[in-house]
């Protein structure tokens, strides 16, 4: 296993990349820690696979240098990273059987007979793919293809990083369910560096320890699922992870306030002391779960028209309008919610402001 470091990557498909924008992964700096369990989060097209790919070596990156260990493998060809790569679709080989395919990985590093018999036969029973060892790849379903995919990423043990490029996509959601608590429990076992990329929030929440979020061609924040709930470094991280979203609203600052629809929100002090010497365009968050409905404006709650309230057994939610804003707030099951007016108080310290997208902390 190996701690994987990124130096000032960065990455364009073109060939003469100028503008921030021909680059489909902006330039930074990130560390995948030894022996850790990663997913990787973010929309389709922001850079996960690009990403992915040039930790393996299948793309030399623009710009930058991809240490192992501390050793620069920049120049190394694929496979002379000692990686493994599970890809969406499955890759293998059809005319083989389940079990040649198992083998293959390790044959090919001059395994002796013996070693790989057992250590196929291991991968074949997390997998549940025993039954088929005999059968050729091709006589089976989609799914089993895909196990055998997982399979051939998960049957070296002495590989630097394991990648897993949303590798249950085709696979029906029972099985899904079933293979990640399986690569979680083989993350348990062998502690291999696992980076796992998905769109999904919840199986990046599952499987992972750490969740790294990329947005537009960048990793914004690396946490733990609540990290990332709690404090949210960038409003993309706010809006993605929960359900629903951080409320996110534009505003302006003035002391000890935010400005939101004509109406004062008071903020922490500190806060807006610094937000006023932020460039860029402000905006207010706030997660659903945090606010509050009041009786009356005082203590600083705000008025906000509701527009729709949905019950949804153990909570409700409530759409409420401030000025030309929507917000929805999340209560317990047994608020009562007025029908037309009602007043939303904003805690202060869960009330957080970001300027372009990134945390004013
Ligand atoms: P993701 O895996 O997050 O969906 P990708 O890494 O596949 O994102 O793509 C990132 C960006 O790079 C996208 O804008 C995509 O269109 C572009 N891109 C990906 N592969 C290529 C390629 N081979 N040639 C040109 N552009 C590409
Ligand atoms: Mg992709």
């Amino acid at each position: 296993m190996a701690r994987i470091e990124l130096k000032q990557i960065a990455h364009s498909y073109l060939p003469k990349p100028e503008a921030e924008s021909d680059y489909a992964l902006r330039r930074h700096d990130h560390v995948w820690r030894d022996g850790g369990a990663y997913a990787l989060l973010g929309p389709s097209g922001c850079g996960k696979t690009t990403l992915l790919n040039v930790i393996s070596g299948l793309i030399q990156p623009t710009e930058g240098r991809v240490l192992y260990d501390g050793e620069d493998v920049t120049d190394l060809p694929p496979q002379r990273r000692n990686i493994a790569q599970v890809f969406q679709f499955p890759v293998i080989y059809d005319t083989m059987t389940v079990y040649e395919n198992l083998a293959f990985p390790l044959k090919n590093r001059g395994m002796d007979t013996a070693r790989i018999e057992a250590r196929v036969g291991e991968v074949a029973e997390m997998l549940e793919l025993t039954p088929h060892l005999r059968r050729r790849a091709m006589a089976l379903g989609a799914d089993a293809k895909q196990k055998i995919s997982l399979g051939r990423g998960l049957v070296r043990s002495d590989v630097a990083a394991i990648l897993f490029d949303e590798p249950l996509t085709v696979i029906d959601p029972h099985l899904k369910w079933q293979l990640r608590r399986k690569l979680k429990q083989i993350h348990e076992r062998y502690h291999l560096t696992l980076i796992y990329v998905t769109h999904d929030q919840n199986e990046a929440l599952t499987l992972a320890d750490q969740v790294a979020v990329m947005v537009e061609g960048e990793i914004v924040q690396v946490g733990t699922p609540q990290d990332l709930f709690e404090d949210p470094q960038h409003t993309f991280v706010g809006y993605f992870i929960g359900s629903p979203g951080m409320n996110i609203l534009p505003c302006a600052v003035e002391p000890g306030a935010a400005v939101v629809g004509g109406q004062r929100i008071p903020l922490d002090g500190r806060l807006s002391d610094k937000a006023g010497a932020v460039q860029g365009a402000l905006e207010l968050g706030i997660r659903p779960e945090y606010l509050c409905l009041a009786e009356s404006s005082a203590n600083g709650a705000v008025p906000v028209a509701v527009k729709r309230v949905e019950d949804l057994g153990n909570y409700k939610i409530a759409t409420l309008s401030l000025g030309a804003h929507t917000i929805k707030a999340k209560l317990p099951e047994d608020q009562d919610v007025p029908g037309e007016q009602a007043f939303l108080t904003f805690p202060p310290e869960r009330t957080k402001l970001y300027a372009d997208g990134r945390l004013v902390a």
